[in-house]
């Protein structure tokens, strides 16, 4: 059989990113992104491999736009060999425990689970709906980031709130980038010469979202992101935990308005609250260099604050088979990788400096000190895992 193509949407309110996976080759033949949809000012960006780059203006264009101009680009890069899509879908609630074939009634669960994920299900939906009226003739897959999650134990997916809340509203932890820690707990295992049916670890996804995880024999046993994706670790504009008395305290002191809170938390915290000047790790570490005190100080609370969370993580495994360290700053931040190292001498972890400063701009390899615990950076890839598990349904 000739090796698959597969395209895979994330589609947010005003963008969609896309790539097209090939099941053969690392590289994808095409991907890109489709920006500031539905404002005078849409516009799509793609590339075919490692080489040309190009964009099209598509001034209001909304998704049904964006995704109509991508076609012909998608049927030139796949040969006219298109076999599926795989849709990115952030929360899947209770429902989808795995990836899961489209169609009428998935579409009906997933519009059900919106209050719970208000700002990202409606988006991922109208892209879903979108491009399934335009390439109605292919199978179309939906892999939910909470799917992963789903393995959790009940004592560690419960809040200590009333239990109706649970039971009537589904309020409990549901985790998120799953799809990630999933692909990097394969990978390392890989790496490592282990079966991931019989190995344990703790992975750090460290993008503009952040989470940690711990996976045991494949499974995910918990992780720090909860009910929403604010839960957790300090991200690039998200506070991660918070003294849940934080809303009361400030409405009652400041008169502010749930959304403005909101806002605050969600928006203007994180790297960028605590640094007064950016979210972005990149720039943090040149304005560090200089002396730039809120910037030292986001770089060490966000790398403390991490390694708690994995001390934490360490509560759901038997043993300790490596800690992993991926997404953008995971996987290209050797400062970041030996501070939080720095703050888990207990369980042993010490880093090699030179396999550490050499593992940037998609090198993986173990970084651990001869003779420590395994410490592995793995270049994640969501795309070719949601291209893998739509792929799997399509051979159903
Ligand atoms: P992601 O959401 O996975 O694309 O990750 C975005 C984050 O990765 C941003 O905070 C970037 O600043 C960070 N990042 C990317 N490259 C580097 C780098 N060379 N050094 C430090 N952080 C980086």
């Amino acid at each position: 059989m000739p090796a698959r193509n597969i395209l895979v949407i994330n589609c947010g309110s005003s963008s969609i990113k896309f790539a097209l996976v090939n099941e053969a080759h690392s590289q994808f033949p095409l991907s890109g992104i489709a920006e500031r949809l539905g404002s005078p000012d849409a516009v799509l960006h793609w590339q075919r491999g490692s080489g040309e780059r190009d964009s099209l203006i598509i001034p209001n264009g909304d998704h049904r736009t964006a995704l109509s101009q991508l076609l012909p680009l998608v049927q030139g890069a796949a040969g006219g060999k298109l076999h599926g899509i795989g849709h990115r879908v952030v929360h899947g609630g209770e429902l989808f425990t795995a990836a899961t074939r489209l169609d009428p009634k998935v579409l009906a669960a997933i519009n059900a689970t919106a209050p719970l994920a208000p700002l990202h299900n409606p988006a991922n939906l109208q892209g879903i709906e979108a491009a399934m009226k335009l390439f109605a003739n292919l199978p179309h897959v939906a892999v939910f980031d909470t799917a992963f999650h789903q393995t959790m134990p009940e004592h560690a997916y419960r809040y200590a709130l009333p239990d109706s809340l649970y039971r009537e509203h589904g309020v409990r932890r549901y985790g998120f980038h799953g799809t990630s820690h999933r692909f990097v707990s394969r990978r390392a295992a890989e790496m490592a010469g282990l079966s991931v049916g019989d190995s344990s670890w703790l992975s750090a996804h460290l993008g503009n979202g952040c989470s940690t995880c711990a996976i045991v024999n494949g499974q995910s046993r918990d992780t720090s992101m909860g009910l929403t994706p604010l839960e957790g670790l300090v991200m690039g504009t998200r506070s991660g935990d918070v003294d849940p008395n934080l809303h009361s305290h400030l409405h009652r002191t400041l008169g502010w308005s749930l959304e403005e809170i909101d806002r605050m938390l969600n928006r203007d915290s994180g790297l960028k609250g605590l640094s007064g000047l950016s979210n972005d790790m990149r720039s943090l570490e040149k304005a560090r260099e200089q002396g730039h005190a809120g910037a030292t100080l986001a770089i060490e609370v966000f790398c403390y604050r991490l390694a708690k969370s994995l001390a934490a993580m360490s509560c759901a495994l038997p043993q300790l088979d490596g800690l992993i360290f991926t997404g953008g700053i995971g996987e290209n931040s050797p400062l970041v990788r030996s501070k939080t190292v720095a703050h888990l001498r207990l369980f042993g972890l010490s880093l090699d400096n030179e396999a550490n400063a050499r593992c940037v701009r998609g090198v993986g390899g173990a970084i651990q000190a001869y003779g420590a615990p395994r410490v592995l950076v793995v270049p994640t890839n969501e795309e070719r895992q949601i291209a893998l598990d739509t792929l799997a349904l399509l051979d159903h």
